[in-house]
């Protein structure tokens, strides 16, 4: 038996928007999203079939957190632990005072770059080079870039 969740969902790295359903009968760690129908195709993927959309656009999104996650790993000094002035509440972690990640993509269809702009200067450029290799390993040539 299968009883399909239907949701819907707009990534943040584009205008696209796209249902995807689940069987709520499994587990939820054995539920897979599955791609159901594009509600709507945003300017900067007009190129791609409708086929391929789905998943040019979950990579992309997907590159984007992932490379967020891996920026923060190699340069810790981003971040700060901080008790909640409200709650009380110790150890939570935010970016420091005018440190943080912007990003943006430019291109179109499956060719867009990621740029991702480190706010601050706590990174030198032998160390954006060495995370640009590292994600260049990653993701492969022309997909990020650290400015
Ligand atoms: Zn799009």
């Amino acid at each position: 038996m299968v009883t399909w969740h239907l949701n819907r969902w707009s990534p943040d790295t584009c205008g696209c928007k796209f249902e995807y359903q689940w069987d709520e009968e499994l587990a939820v760690r054995d539920r897979v999203s599955v791609w159901k129908e594009n509600l709507r195709t945003c300017p900067d993927h007009m190129g791609l079939t409708d086929a391929n959309l789905y998943d040019v656009v979950l990579g992309e999104n997907q590159r984007k957190n992932i490379t967020i996650v891996r920026i923060e790993t190699e340069v810790p000094d981003l971040k700060e632990t901080y008790t909640d002035p409200e709650t009380g509440e110790p150890n939570r972690i935010r970016y420091k005072w005018q440190h943080g990640i912007d990003w943006s993509f430019s291109g179109s269809d499956d060719t867009r770059l990621l740029t991702m702009v480190i706010r601050g200067s706590v990174v030198s450029s032998s160390e954006r080079t060495r995370i640009n290799n590292l994600l260049r390993t990653e993701f492969g040539t022309n997909k990020v870039t650290i400015t």
